[in-house]
């Protein structure tokens, strides 16, 4: 580590203009919450107020000593962290290129979703806060939190379609073991968005003792850039670790984008380095043309959804359309303001997978290298294949968001075993 650490900082101290300027961090988001015209706070005054009150409490709490030495320890002892960066051997020698995997796969409860939860659940904690509140889609979110809870002795709270609690048993199981009350959501479709609209009736009624944990950098401000800070550990990581392994910066890096968090996560430690290029992957579902995909920023235009502007999948009344994928954590027709406006600055290219390159990549990657990939992640590891074919020459950073035991029934039931 003290190696590492020194050959990092001597990186530093040549490429002093070339590292990620804390301007960056200071500029965006404005004090209002802006990514240049994404972002905000579109909410009833009454819970404005409250968002305001959050924001201040982050500022002055996730800046202490106590808070920072706090979230070090239990990223380091609890949730396994540093998580490796893997040099993926027969993968990038059958497709040419030079892949790397952040392994975040290998973060405790299997994917990236802990890194904010653990950061959240502290700050509860610091406030004073009982109890935390979520909605959840898949469960993966709903299980990360209700393990935060656990750790730190709060109750959990998780509201969930009655769709989704049919579909996602396992982890409808796995929360409640884990303590968590799982409240069935009866309206509507009876899926993620009538859930974000429970949980958030259910948090209005008593927000002096609860904290809404958000599931991704999205919904009101602060919760893009909580969220974003909490994931900053993996790109922090990420480069100092692959610094170490090569002598240099990857050519490129790669992340899937559901609302954006794994992403913003590796991408925030790159976003100066003009030599490295930055993809976001999204999901075109079954094609483009049929129109069951959830490529948000392909076909997506500027409107407000949970609160916050960025690009938004709608129809003509402005209401967010009907979306898809195969891979269920990347099935939402918003994404984080921050990744709208790294879209129209050209930091970021954002392009789509479909569902069946995804699951091909699912099981490329399970029988070249060992490693069984969440259907999300996936998605980023399918657009690293096709960059390793066009780029032989270049080396590609991949972060693995999560590990696949949660869809390796669905993916065999609908698709079968490859020969
Ligand atoms: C939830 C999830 C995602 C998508 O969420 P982001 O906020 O876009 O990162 C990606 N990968 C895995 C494994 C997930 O569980």
């Amino acid at each position: 580590m003290f190696q590492t650490t020194t050959l990092f900082t001597i990186y530093l101290i040549f490429n002093n203009n070339k590292t990620m300027s804390t301007n960056y961090f200071k500029t965006y988001p404005d004090n209002k919450g802006y990514y240049n015209e994404f972002g905000g706070v579109f909410l009833p005054p009454n819970l404005e107020e409250e968002m305001k009150r959050i924001t201040d409490a982050y500022f002055s709490i996730s800046k202490s000593h106590k808070f920072i030495s706090e979230l070090r320890s239990i990223r380091k002892h609890f949730q396994g962290r540093p998580t490796p960066v893997y040099f993926a051997n027969r993968l990038s020698e059958k497709y040419k290129g030079r892949i790397y995997f952040k392994r975040e796969d290998l973060n405790h409860t299997g994917a990236h979703k802990l890194n904010h939860c653990m950061g959240e659940a502290l700050l509860a904690k610091y406030m004073g806060k009982k109890k935390l509140i979520a909605e959840t889609g898949a469960g993966q979110h709903g299980v990360a939190l209700a393990t935060a809870a656990a750790y730190f002795g709060l109750e959990c709270e998780i509201h969930m379609g009655e769709v989704d609690i049919k579909k996602e048993h396992p982890n409808v199981v796995r929360m409640e073991i884990l303590g968590a009350k799982v409240v069935p959501v009866t309206h509507g479709l009876k899926t993620l968005k009538e859930a974000v609209d429970s949980a958030f009736e259910a948090y209005m009624k008593d927000p002096e003792n609860m904290l809404y944990c958000i599931g991704s950098v999205v919904g009101p401000h602060p919760f893009p850039m909580m969220v974003r800070d909490f994931q900053r550990v993996v790109g922090i990581e990420a480069k100092e670790q692959f610094y170490e392994m090569t002598g240099e910066l990857p050519d490129k890096i790669v992340a899937c984008v559901g609302g954006g968090s794994n992403a913003i996560g590796l991408f925030s430690s790159f976003l100066d380095d003009d030599e490295c290029d930055i993809y976001g992957v999204e999901p075109a579902g079954v094609s483009m043309e049929t129109g069951k995909h959830a490529a948000t920023m392909t076909f997506g235009k500027p409107g407000v959804i949970h609160g916050f502007k960025c690009y938004l999948l709608q129809n003509e009344s402005g209401e967010p359309a009907p979306v898809y994928s195969v891979a269920s954590g990347l099935d939402y027709p918003g994404v984080g303001p921050e990744h709208s406006m790294l879209k129209d600055m050209k930091k970021v290219t954002y392009d789509s997978i479909t569902d069946s390159e995804a699951i091909d990549a699912f099981y490329e990657l399970s029988r070249l290298e060992g490693i069984i990939p969440a259907l999300e992640s996936a998605h980023a590891v399918a657009y690293a294949i096709k960059l390793a074919q066009k780029y032989p020459k270049k080396s590609i950073l991949v972060n693995l968001s999560g590990r696949g035991d949660k869809d390796i029934d669905f993916v065999v039931d609908k698709y079968g075993l490859p020969d």
